[in-house]
C-alpha cells in the first residue's frame, strides 16, 4: 500500500471491484489531515522494469514481483504474488514469455480490470539468435520447430537504453490512465528520457575505441541481442541454446562453439550473474578463455553498482568493452 501522492489526480475513479475491499480492509486509516487516502500500488514484473516506471512516476514507488536478484525466465510465483497482483492498479511487465510463470496470474488480473502492460509490444522486436540462424538457412526448419520455440523473437528489448525510451510513453498513459498528473508525469518522463540519451551517447563514446575485430561476443544465453544491435557488435553463438536460461546446452552444440570461440579468437564468455553458469565456466575453462558475469535481467541490492539501472547498464558496459578491448588480433 502506498499513499497517493499529490502528483494523482483526485480520483472519480472506478476502481477494480476486487481491489475496493482491500483498500478498506487493508489500510487502516487514510490521513485525512492531508487530504491522502491510500490506494494500492502500480507494480511491475522485474526490478530493472520497477527502476525505469519509478523514475518516469516521478520517484513514485514501484515494487517488482520477481525480487532482486532472481532470474525471470524461471521464477515462480508464490499466492502472495496472486495477493499483490489483485491488489494492484496495474502492472508493467515485459512480455515475450520473459515472465512467463505469471502468466495465468496476469490473465486473471486483466478479467479483474487491472492494466497489465506489455512492453515488448510497442518496440521493434528482433529476432533470436536461433531464429536468425535458421532464416539463414531456412530449409533445415520446418514451421512446426519454429511454432513451439515461442516466438522466434527476443524479449531482452531493456538492455538496448533506446528501446527502453521507447518504452516510455506507453508508461506515462498507463500512469495517467491510473490517475497521475498527466503534466507532471509528462516532465518526469521527458527528463528520464533524455538522461537515457546520455547513457545510451556514453556508451557510444566508450566502445568508439573498440576496433571491429574486438566486436565479436559469445554469452551465456542469448540475451545481448539487442545490446549488440545497438552497440555495433556480433553474437557469434551462446553456450545455452535459447533465450530462455532454462534450456539446456547440448554436446554437439557445445563442440561447434568450442571451434567457432577458438577460430574467432574470443576471449571471454559473457554470463548472468542472476542464473547458473556452469557450462559456460566448463568452457572457458577447457578453452583457457576469461568468464565476464554481467546484470542481464535483474538489479542489484546492497553496494553493488547496479541498483539503478542506468548504473546497471553503465557497469554491464565498462565490464564488455574492458573484456573486448583489444581482444581481437590486427
Ligand atoms: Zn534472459
Amino acid at each position: 500500500m502506498i499513499l497517493i501522492p499529490k502528483r494523482w489526480r483526485m480520483m472519480p475513479v472506478v476502481i477494480a471491484a476486487g481491489m475496493t475491499s482491500v483498500l478498506v480492509v487493508g489500510c487502516a486509516s487514510p490521513t485525512a489531515s492531508d487530504g491522502e487516502e491510500q490506494l494500492s500500488p502500480i507494480l511491475a514484473t522485474t526490478s530493472i522494469w520497477a527502476d525505469i516506471t519509478s523514475e518516469v512516476l516521478c520517484g513514485e514507488a514501484v515494487p517488482s514481483l520477481i525480487p532482486i536478484g532472481s532470474d525471470p525466465h524461471t521464477w515462480e510465483p508464490s499466492m502472495a504474488t496472486r495477493a499483490d497482483v489483485d491488489a494492484s492498479l496495474a502492472i508493467i511487465t515485459n512480455g515475450l514469455g520473459l515472465e512467463s510463470g505469471l502468466d495465468d496470474i496476469f490473465d486473471s488480473a486483466r478479467a479483474n480490470g487491472i492494466q497489465v502492460v506489455e512492453l515488448t509490444a510497442v518496440v521493434e522486436l528482433l529476432p533470436t539468435l536461433a531464429a536468425h540462424e535458421g532464416d539463414q538457412s531456412e530449409d533445415e526448419h520446418s514451421e512446426d520447430e519454429h511454432s513451439h520455440s515461442e516466438s522466434g523473437l527476443d524479449p531482452h528489448i531493456w538492455l538496448d537504453p533506446q528501446r527502453v525510451i521507447d518504452t516510455i510513453p506507453t508508461i506515462v498513459e498507463m500512469a495517467i490512465e491510473s490517475g497521475f498528473d498527466r503534466n507532471e508525469i509528462e516532465v518526469c518522463g521527458e527528463e528520464y528520457s533524455n538522461s537515457l540519451r546520455e547513457l545510451d551517447t556514453e556508451i557510444n563514446n566508450l566502445f568508439e575505441s573498440l576496433t571491429d575485430s574486438d566486436r565479436t561476443i559469445v554469452t551465456n544465453h542469448d540475451s545481448l541481442g539487442y545490446f549488440a544491435d545497438r552497440y555495433d557488435l556480433t553474437v557469434i553463438g551462446t553456450v545455452l541454446p535459447s533465450t530462455d536460461t532454462s534450456t539446456e546446452a547440448n554436446a554437439a552444440d557445445l563442440a561447434a562453439l568450442a571451434d567457432l570461440i577458438t577460430s574467432s579468437e574470443v576471449t571471454t564468455i559473457f554470463t548472468d550473474s542472476e542464473s547458473s553458469d556452469t557450462d559456460s565456466q566448463a568452457l572457458a575453462e577447457r578453452l583457457d578463455i576469461n568468464v565476464v558475469p554481467l546484470l542481464t535481467s535483474s538489479l542489484t541490492s546492497g553496494s553493488e553498482s547496479g541498483r539503478s539501472y542506468i548504473e546497471l547498464m553503465r557497469t554491464n558496459a565498462n565490464a564488455i568493452h574492458s573484456a573486448l578491448q583489444h581482444s581481437g588480433q590486427p
